[in-house]
């Protein structure tokens, strides 16, 4: 596996000139075209013969047979960009005005190609089958890895795994953790429905506002009263819309967004049944009515504990014991979680700060930038994932 990692570190430019690409020509969730065209030509470069285009709407997924026996393990990297504007003063900027590679997505892409390319080259040792699963809007609810999965993207595959790059974690670090790791992601949007009028004269009309924010408040008391103080769970309203604003006006309507995150789903149908039961009663409390539009996105992140095992004892091989970090439970989501809820495996995270850069920006910022390294460390973990999942001697 040695020479595996050398061939690796020898693809480097490679990887950094693949990614810059990629970096100056993003695409945003369901919009990819040529990301998933490019990745789907390399297979074909590589002499793929098992590449599945469209998977799901916009995947691809490519199937290495390896010379050896063994079990098929699934490798799996988003390509999708944001609706951010790219600030970054780099030559690899983002030629697409709004649109930004803020999450690393491209960093995973241009990695799992490599590694692909590299255990391409090397399939004579390779044991089992690789799946390497490339994956279309990772950013948007209900997120591509569900299309992927009812398309067929694990069939066949024993366990899956993932990583993502961190740009707040020190490059060279790396964790895994078993267990609830990243957290569901659920939207909810509430109509308040009133009866507009004349500001001066509120006894003639019926205020939404009245309900609107006393429901603002009490939604609060989903976390602080209504969740076991030993669970988590986070419930944000991020939108507070009256319609056209004035100051003689009482609006007929109030409309509430929000999002609620949680680390399990007892928490997670709790919050909804509490949304939903605050909504309907506090505005019947003051003769109202509201609606409650609530939208299930990513399921919870649950890492195998097995798997998990297996990663920690890889990273402590590859990188070192002194680098391998331990990491808490994230209230950020991704929708890796949906693959786990059909295999084994483990997601897990590598860091990507950037030396001397001053400033760290963390994702989905403007100035959000990685150490290219970082691809080479994620690169190593899959390799060695592959080998290891097969019990094969290194
Ligand atoms: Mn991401």
């Amino acid at each position: 596996m040695k020479e595996l990692f050398k061939a690796l570190e020898e693809e480097f430019d490679n990887m950094v000139a693949f990614r810059r690409d990629m970096h100056m020509y993003p695409e945003l969730s369901h919009h990819e075209e040529k990301t998933p065209e490019k990745i789907a030509q390399f297979y074909k470069d590589l002499g793929a013969t098992d590449v599945r285009t469209r998977v799901g709407g916009r995947g691809v997924v490519a199937t290495l047979e390896g010379g050896k026996p063994g079990r098929t393990v699934a490798l799996r990297a988003d390509f999708d960009a944001l609706p951010i504007q790219d600030a970054k003063d780099v030559d690899y900027k983002s030629k697409v005005d709004g649109v930004m590679h803020a999450c690393g997505h491209d960093i995973h892409t241009s990695t799992l190609l490599h590694v692909a390319k590299v255990l391409f080259a090397n399939r004579d040792k390779v044991p089992g089958k690789v799946v390497f699963l490339h994956q279309f809007a990772e950013e948007v609810i209900p997120g591509g890895a569900k299309f992927m999965i009812e398309d067929g993207a694990l069939d066949g595959v024993d366990g899956v795994f993932g990583a993502h790059v961190i740009s707040t974690m020190p490059f060279g670090k790396v964790g895994a953790l078993s267990g609830p790791f990243m957290a569901s992601g659920d939207t909810f949007e509430i109509t308040v429905q009133g009866k507009g009028g004349h500001a001066g004269m509120p006894q003639h009309n019926q205020d939404p506002l009245t309900v609107a924010t006393t429901l603002f408040q009490s939604l609060q008391t989903i976390v602080s009263r209504d969740t076991d103080p030993l669970k988590s769970g986070v419930v944000s309203v991020t939108t507070f819309n009256t319609g056209e604003a004035n100051f003689n006006v009482i609006p007929d309507q109030v409309e509430i967004k929000g999002t609620v995150r949680t680390l399990d789903d007892e928490t997670r149908d709790n919050a909804e049944e509490k949304i939903r039961q605050m909504t309907e009663n506090i505005a019947k409390a003051y003769g109202m009515s509201a609606e409650v539009d609530y939208t299930r996105g990513y399921p919870v992140v649950v890492n195998d504990a097995e798997e998990t095992a297996r990663i920690s004892r890889l990273q402590k091989e590859v990188m070192g014991e002194d680098n391998v970090i331990d990491i808490t439970p994230q209230t950020s989501m991704e929708d890796f979680g949906y693959y786990l809820l059909e295999r084994p495996g483990c997601f897990f995270i590598v860091g990507g700060t950037m030396p001397d850069s001053g400033d760290v920006f963390p994702h989905h910022h403007p100035n959000f930038n990685v150490d290219e390294r970082s691809m080479i460390n994620i690169g190593k973990m899959f390799i060695a994932t592959v080998f290891d999942y097969n019990g094969d001697e290194r």
